[in-house]
């Protein structure tokens, strides 16, 4: 669900927006002195209303600059998920909000204009909220995209085809152009209540990471649509037959906005450095679908090799190849894809974090 975009809820400070809860006390400004009633009323560019409070720090706050005459804004609380309040003290609980991501215009809605400017990170709940409803729009986009299609069709029958989008694939076309019939890729089904591994009958709790979704794609010609899941089993089972799905699968019949998820996820694949050393310390999924192992485990292993930083310029990276290598089995070839390095780099690599393990 999007948060509505009103001004600030009665269980959020009026100042700095953090949301009470057990350790950030509410004081009602109804009974607070006139002349803090009065700064706040400035600083927020607002008559008060009855029901608005502060926390505790932004009353000291007020009061301290109320007898300082010092009366520029400040915070109680910085760092916190602007949209919902949430207090977000570790890193590897928010998001950075980049001011070229489509996810910033959607969280912009989500904020009253003074909270504009304070906007650098996110908690992951509210990054993956405005995540779904970027993909939600796009969705809409190519829905209507495809509705105007049949009309220029089936305007005369010898008037020539529009030439297929540049971004879609597109060899037999469907009836009602709804569906495009692949002959090299299969799919699994568009469903959230089952594991991609259609015999599965563990229940689906995990969307299936990108990173999985481009290996399904680029490996085995299978794709995964957005909505897809996967037990936790078959996520963290490092030897699944993969290759199985395609052969297990009869559907290759794609919808518009399938195909352009595709073709984004093989752009995605194709363009992107994987930042290995992010993904495993900001997505405990991933870390252990990836290495076997949690991100604390990581460090401490991390810590156990010491002489690692002479012998490599990336020490984490390094172990994550070292440790991806041993966890999943990858080929160097499909290593070195994913790190964006020479096969030749993945192999050195290997021996090198080994031998660091030897000598210590
Ligand atoms: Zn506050
Ligand atoms: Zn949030
Ligand atoms: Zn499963």
């Amino acid at each position: 669900m999007d948060l509505p975009s009103t001004a600030p809820l009665p269980d959020r400070c009026v100042n700095c927006a953090v949301r009470f809860q057990r350790n950030v006390r509410r004081q009602l400004l109804s009974e607070a002195t006139a002349a803090v009633r009065k700064l706040i009323s400035v600083w927020i560019s607002r008559e008060l209303d009855p029901l608005d409070a502060v926390c505790d720090k932004c009353l000291t706050i007020l009061q301290d600059s109320i007898q300082t005459t010092n009366t520029l804004r400040r915070y109680g609380y910085g760092n916190i998920c602007i949209p919902c309040g949430s207090l977000a003290l570790r890193a590897h609980q928010t998001h950075d909000v980049p001011v070229d991501a489509s996810e910033r215009n959607i969280i912009l809605q989500w904020l009253s204009p003074d909270e504009v400017e304070r906007l650098q990170h996110v908690c992951m709940s509210c990054w993956m909220r405005a995540t779904r409803a970027v993909q939600r729009n796009r969705q809409h986009d190519d829905k209507r995209d495809f509705k105007i299609q049949p009309i220029d069709a089936g305007d005369s029958s010898n008037s020539p085809q529009p030439p297929p989008k540049p971004t879609r694939v597109e060899p037999a076309i469907h009836g009602a152009l709804s569906t495009i019939n692949m002959t090299n890729y299969k799919r699994a089904a568009s469903s959230n209540s089952k594991c991609i591994f259609r015999l599965c009958k563990n229940v689906p709790k995990v969307l299936v990471p990108t990173i999985l979704k481009e290996k399904l794609l680029t490996d085995h010609s299978f794709y995964v649509p957005q909505c897809a899941r996967i037990c936790k089993y078959h996520l963290k089972e490092p030897h699944n037959n993969w290759s199985s799905l395609y052969s297990a699968s009869n559907c290759s019949l794609f919808t518009a906005s399938q195909m352009d998820d595709l073709c984004s996820l093989l752009k995605s694949y194709a363009n992107r450095q994987y930042n290995i050393e992010s993904i495993i310390e900001h997505n405990s999924t991933l870390c252990n679908y990836l290495l076997g192992i949690t991100y604390c485990q990581f460090m401490e292993l991390l810590i156990k090799i010491p002489h690692i930083n002479e012998r490599v310029k990336s020490p984490k990276t390094s172990l994550a190849i070292y440790l991806m290598k041993l966890h999943t089995g990858d080929t160097n070839e499909r290593l070195a894809s994913i790190f964006n390095v020479a096969a030749s780099t993945v192999a050195r690599t290997f021996n090198i974090v080994k031998q660091c393990f030897k000598t210590n």
